[in-house]
């Protein structure tokens, strides 16, 4: 049996772009089909991330104009990590294979090709990962980079250089259904839900008109929920500093002791304010990491819905 194969594509502000990579995707899709690799209910899937541009009226006239196309509209913009987990859940029952990949055209789409051979060969979970970050300006290199080996530092495990670009089976899907976090960092979540797994290498290009949504602010709170969200570790340094600190003092106690003992008690207002002022930052620092943590506990407290649907094209299948 020839898997189902839907492509589920994250948008938000691409009225750009879309019409250029749109025809890209239908067109891999259906070579994959005539190829008799997937069959012939194989879809691409937007997902329109609450755009204020035209991107939705995009979708909604290609869902006309070609079946193979079909879309869904969240309420209001969440981000790439909910937009995408929205139309995985939104394919799940509805297909064998979910991949998903930006809409920009930076991600080779060929590399769906040995995806799907990895999949073919037993493996329910398949990584694109990139070969090189020759097509990064060097800012972008440098703090991605940064990124993933300062991830891995603080304890949160995700695999270099690999984004949202990936193939999950409808097995690692439901796996996946089972993770009820709100903040939301794929790349973190998918490794735990486990199955075999194989990464497909490929070489990312520029996008291919409009421009990236991921400013600075946006990759380091990307950043901050990747770490809060999968590792405890800044929590536990937090407790080690503190130690260091408090040994630190305890000297600190024992020669202002010495010093009084022997008459030795000169002003002294430039190290104690020093060590105010260190000791102070210390703890606001402690005390803010402290906060984001609490913080994702009051969201998860919550349980919020983690995106809203408010429209989906007419011709969308339903489990
Ligand atoms: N995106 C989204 N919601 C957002 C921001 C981005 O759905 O709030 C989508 C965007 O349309 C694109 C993908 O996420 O398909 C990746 O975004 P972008 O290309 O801007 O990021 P970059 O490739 O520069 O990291
Ligand atoms: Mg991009």
């Amino acid at each position: 049996m020839k898997p189902t194969l839907y492509l589920v594509i994250p948008c938000y502000n691409e009225e750009e772009v879309l019409p250029i990579t749109a025809p890209a995707f239908a067109g891999k899709l259906r070579s994959l089909i005539k190829g008799e690799v997937i069959s012939e209910n194989s879809r691409v899937m937007f997902v329109n991330d609450g755009s204020y541009d035209k991107t939705y009226e995009i979708i909604e006239s290609l869902s006309k104009s070609d079946d193979i196309f079909c879309g869904i509209s969240l309420s209001r913009n969440r981000g790439h990590q909910n937009a995408l987990l929205a139309g995985l859940m939104q394919a799940r029952g509805l297909c064998d294979i979910t991949v998903s990949i930006d809409c920009d055209g930076q991600d080779d789409i060929n590399a769906i090709d040995d995806m799907i051979k990895e999949y073919l060969e037993g493996c329910d979970i398949v990584y694109g990962v990139r070969k090189d970050r020759k097509s990064d300006r060097i800012f972008k290199r440098t703090t991605a980079q940064g990124f993933y080996k300062f991830l891995h530092f603080m304890g949160a495990d995700v695999i270099y250089n690999h984004a949202d670009y990936r193939l999950i089976s409808s097995k690692a899907l439901d796996a996946l259904s089972e993770f009820r976090e709100v903040n939301l960092f794929l790349r973190g979540m998918v490794p735990m839900v486990g199955f075999k797994s194989a990464c497909v290498f490929y070489t990312r290009n520029k996008r291919l008109a409009g421009k990236s949504h991921y400013s600075l602010r946006k990759m380091l709170s990307l950043a901050a929920d990747g770490i809060t969200s999968l590792s405890v570790k800044p929590l536990k340094m937090i407790t080690f500093l503190g130690t260091v600190v408090s040994a630190l003092s305890f000297i600190g106690v024992l020669f202002a002791l010495i010093s009084w003992l022997c008459h030795n008690t000169v002003s002294g207002w430039a190290s104690t304010t020093c060590i105010i002022c260190f000791v102070s930052g210390i703890q606001l620092i402690s005390i803010g990491i402290i906060g984001e943590y609490l913080g994702k506990i009051y969201l998860e407290v919550k349980a919020r819905p983690r995106y809203i649907i408010s429209e989906k094209t007419k011709n969308i299948d339903e489990k």
